[in-house]
């Protein structure tokens, strides 16, 4: 009898959802199954050697833009966006200070295979290191070899200013020149009729 009235009524909302105990279980136990497997095969991999860090072998370039202006637009490549790009991480960092915490960071020396600890120097390695800084300290020490080795190197660099240069300069005057040169042809523009184009410039 109560059937009938419920399907007059459309729809059955007098039943309750039932705990099954069985389904529920199984469920649970395929979970933890997955779990433990999850765990194994992470132990399974070696533990990575990373490096100790090692000191930075090149200069940090930090004002070679200072002082420029650039035009920046939200779909330009990473490396061209404001601020700093680390090429190794892929990612831009918005200043200076930030830039050599990022560079000096765990995320940026993992990515270079380094872990963060610091390998312990030996005896030698300490008296070494203060030989080299008393030779630095003492200004009559320095080999001839030192010096000409000084001054090749400020003379490339002297150069490699002067060629930059040129080059801007250049640059410049070919953007001069495209904006005088007038857009028509001088010759066209007479056969055109604007005869007085030419004497006009003259
Ligand atoms: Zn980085």
């Amino acid at each position: 009898m109560a059937h009938t009235s419920n399907t007059a009524a459309g729809v059955d909302n007098t039943f309750r959802r039932k705990f099954d105990r069985e389904e529920y279980l199984e469920r649970a136990r395929d979970r933890e199954k997955q779990e433990a497997e999850r765990v194994k095969s992470k132990l399974k991999g070696p533990p990575v050697q990373r490096k100790p860090l090692k000191h930075r072998d090149y200069e940090v370039d930090l004002n070679s833009r200072l002082g420029k202006t650039q035009v920046v637009t939200p779909v330009a490549p990473l490396s061209q966006q404001a601020g700093y790009y680390c090429s190794v991480c892929e990612c831009v960092v918005k200043d200076s200070a930030n830039y050599l915490d990022h560079i000096n960071g765990k995320k940026h020396q993992r990515a270079l295979g380094m872990s963060m600890r610091v390998e312990r120097a030996s005896l030698e390695q300490v008296q070494e290191r203060f030989e080299v800084l008393k030779k630095r300290k003492t200004p009559g020490s320095f080999t001839e070899q030192d010096l000409e080795e000084r001054i090749i190197k400020q003379q490339e660099e002297e150069e490699q200013r002067k060629r930059e240069r040129r080059e801007r300069k250049k640059e410049k005057k070919k953007e001069k020149a495209a904006e005088d040169e007038p857009e028509v042809d001088p010759d066209v523009a007479a056969m055109m009729g604007f005869g007085g184009f030419r004497s006009s410039k003259k």
